[in-house]
């Protein structure tokens, strides 16, 4: 069987991961994937907003390093995107950064909640201490469902990031993914599965099982992403996402090029 692609994945300019594009590519290319997708993480307006993204003039140097491995492993089709952290009122920023460089696809992320705290930051764990996991759930999805709403993201990344260390509440979530989804299914987007959550606390792809059953009753399409943050992490646990998407009832997935998709099977 033939792999889908493998959408997500980061580049040492986040200054959190290593290996260049081209040992990404070479590493893809000895699993057996025929397509992937560096989706670094994108600047922000403000350089100094966090420590764990390019900065702004580091953009067209990425640009050409995924070029670079493009050239060097041409037997592996290579797409150029970026991961986007959603903010209240960052759409011109994103519209902006779409008009820099001929991207395949956005994937739109949350990992602020609120001012100064991004949820997933081991840096920042001890934050989780003072808070209630419902009202960040709640907090979160809200901030979720506006990206979707917005329509300027082909892939909605990691959609329960939130129990990456394990942080779970008691309360029916249902709601919450299916508000979400149905911002998403209207905005024409898709959500991806991600791998990196089973080599966390919560041991479980994001997103959860229930969320996905969601999906797929709500017609949202799907992508499939590593997050990658090393070369030996690309396409890791390929095998426990596919079945995971084709047990809750999925036959497709989707891949884009210059910000139009397809679906193909899955
Ligand atoms: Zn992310
Ligand atoms: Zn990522």
């Amino acid at each position: 069987m033939s792999w889908p692609a493998d959408y997500h994945m980061h580049t040492p300019l986040c200054r959190h991961a290593t290996g260049e594009p081209v040992d990404y590519a070479r590493r893809a290319v000895e699993v057996g994937l025929t397509e992937i997708g560096f989706s670094d993480h994108s600047p922000m307006r403000q350089d100094d907003f966090d420590d764990w993204r390019m900065r702004f003039d580091q953009l067209d140097e990425y640009v050409e390093k995924v070029r670079r491995a493009q050239k060097d492993v041409p037997q592996l089709t290579i797409r150029l995107a970026l991961e986007i952290d959603y903010l209240p009122g960052c759409e011109d920023w994103v519209r902006d950064l779409a008009s820099r460089h001929p991207w395949d696809y956005f994937i739109g992320s949350v990992h602020y909640v609120s001012d100064g705290w991004a949820i997933d930051n081991p840096a920042k764990l001890s934050e989780w201490a003072h808070r209630d996991a419902w009202e960040v759930w709640s907090a979160y999805f809200e901030r979720l469902t506006r990206a979707a709403a917005t329509g300027l993201f082909e892939i909605i990344g990691h959609a329960d990031l939130p129990k990456k260390f394990g942080h779970r509440p008691d309360q029916d979530c249902e709601p919450l993914y299916e508000a979400f989804l149905a911002a998403v299914k209207q905005a024409g987007g898709a959500i991806e599965l991600n791998t990196a959550g089973l080599r966390k606390d919560c041991r479980e792809i994001y997103p959860n099982r229930d969320l996905l059953k969601v999906a797929y009753r709500q017609g949202v399409p799907i992508a499939f992403g590593s997050d990658a943050h090393a070369p030996g992490e690309v396409g890791l646990s390929f095998a426990e996402a596919t079945a995971l998407a084709r047990s809750v009832g999925y036959r497709h997935c989707c891949r884009f090029a210059a910000r139009r998709r397809e679906i193909v099977g899955l």
